[in-house]
């Protein structure tokens, strides 16, 4: 054996105990642990050597599956060549040349872009750079931030503030002050088992009038939203509702961020949802697809006008005093532009709509299953809502998800929400996989 490698890991060589599992039940997991070994293409191999088909496309980021040689290779000749420089008052090429490519696919407009490390950072870095436009452009009493109910934007403290996940929130106490929140637009009553985008339900941007009426547009800086929440378990934007937010905050000098951090790269067949849903942002937070998860990075894209503001005052004056070590990591600025190689020589920021009926209507085949209230979908993001259990909210869900692994497929799960978003290189047969393993799991399911 290469000893440069590390050997398959049976389960009963690991202690489980001192990695302390981010967003997991340890308890649980632990008892039955679900380890993941390798993966190539659509499927994991876990560590008993279970293949898993992966309906999630890792953690939403794997978006030209798993396994891309061009990728791990851009990483390797990277790391060996350069494996870090600053990018503070110093520099290399590969941020300004992945820039330029990132620019290329982005909404019109949207031409310049700082680079983090993870969605919460891109998140964190937009409402900042919101905040000190504000300042800068001489409107430094617009400090209010407005998110929405059910959003999830990471968990920075920025994050958890304009986010709308009360779990995210409720164990910490202190968040930002100076924070309103939208409603969100999830609406079983009017709009379930809709296909597609939902009909009902435009008039809840309007709620934005109201926040300004109350707060005064002269203290609000920015709206943030997912133009698609995914990590709430896919609430969709009614048809209408994001023109509407655009139209108000324009109105009222407020800056619009759409966290794009699932939505980019493809997921909905355009590169970022802006494109799909004709409405431009001023700012977009990406991260997740950007290096096909392969090497944590982030994205954020703001207009020029918005850097503008910034660019007075003497040349030796820092503009934005805010970075991280690795903005623009050599390796992950590698294998970000191999990743978009990818992405482009395959046509995969479109695929999703060319396979989105197809998905669709398999997705909508479980109709009628027992605890089945809703399904979802756009692009290739789908999700099938599951009535909750009299006092054990969660509890159908969690089954469901672990039986599906269980019998070979990969799915998420939020309370009872199932959610799904293949990686972009499916193929029918598996999305006739995935919807059978689950309608099965579902069929069997009390
Ligand atoms: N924003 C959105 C919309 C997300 O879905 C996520 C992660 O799922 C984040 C931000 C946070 O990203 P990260 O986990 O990379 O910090």
């Amino acid at each position: 054996m290469n000893t440069m490698q590390h050997p398959a890991t049976s389960q009963q060589d690991l202690s489980l105990d001192e990695f302390w599992m981010p967003f997991t039940a340890n308890r649980q997991f632990k008892a039955k642990p679900r380890l993941l070994e390798s993966a190539e293409g659509m499927f994991y191999t876990d560590v008993e050597g279970r293949q898993v088909l992966d309906a999630t496309a890792g953690l939403w980021c794997c978006n030209a599956g798993h396994g891309r040689k061009e990728i791990s290779e851009a990483v390797a000749r990277q790391i060996a060549k350069l494996d870090f420089a600053p990018t503070f008052q110093m520099g290399h090429p590969l941020p300004f040349q992945l820039a330029e490519r990132l620019v290329e696919i982005a909404p019109k407009g949207l031409n310049r872009v700082f680079f983090t490390n993870s969605g919460s950072e891109s998140v964190d870095t937009a409402l900042k750079i919101a905040l000190a436009y504000q300042r800068a452009r001489g409107e430094g009493t617009r400090t209010r931030l407005i998110g929405r109910e059910l959003g999830y934007h990471g968990v920075g403290f920025g994050g958890i503030s304009v986010g709308g996940m009360v779990n995210n929130r409720k164990a910490f106490g202190v968040q930002l002050p100076g924070v309103d929140h939208l409603p969100h637009t999830l609406d079983l009553e009017r709009n379930a088992f809709t296909r597609g985008l939902p009909k009902q339900g435009a008039e809840l941007a309007d709620q934005l009038e109201k926040l300004v009426a109350l707060h005064g547009a002269e203290n609000i800086a920015a709206v943030i939203v997912e133009p698609m929440s995914g990590s709430a378990g896919v609430i969709l934007p009614p048809q209408g509702y994001l023109k509407r937010l655009r139209e108000i905050t324009a109105k009222h000098g407020i800056l619009l961020i759409f966290d794009e951090v699932i939505t980019g790269y493809g997921r909905l067949g355009e590169p970022f949802a802006a494109q799909r849903w004709e409405v431009t942002p001023d700012i977009i937070t990406t991260a997740k697809g950007l290096t096909n998860g392969a090497i944590p990075m982030g994205a954020v894209f703001v207009s020029e006008q918005i850097q503008d503001a910034f660019m007075h005052g003497p040349q030796g004056l820092i503009e934005l005093f805010h970075g991280y070590t690795y903005s623009g990591h050599p390796v992950a600025a590698a294998a970000a532009l191999a990743t978009l190689d990818i992405y482009q020589r395959d046509g995969l920021l479109t695929r999703a709509r060319e396979l989105e009926v197809y998905w669709q209507e398999a997705l909508h085949s479980l109709q009628g299953l027992a605890h089945v209230i809703d399904i979802r979908n756009t692009g290739l993001v789908g999700a099938v809502h599951l009535a909750s259990r009299e006092g054990a909210p969660g509890a159908r869900g969690y089954e469901v998800f672990e039986a599906c692994y269980w019998d070979g497929v990969m799915v998420r799960v939020t309370g009872d929400i199932i959610a799904m978003s293949p990686p972009l290189i499916v193929e029918k047969p598996h999305i006739d996989r995935i919807v059978e393993v689950l309608g099965n799991v579902i069929r069997r399911t009390a």
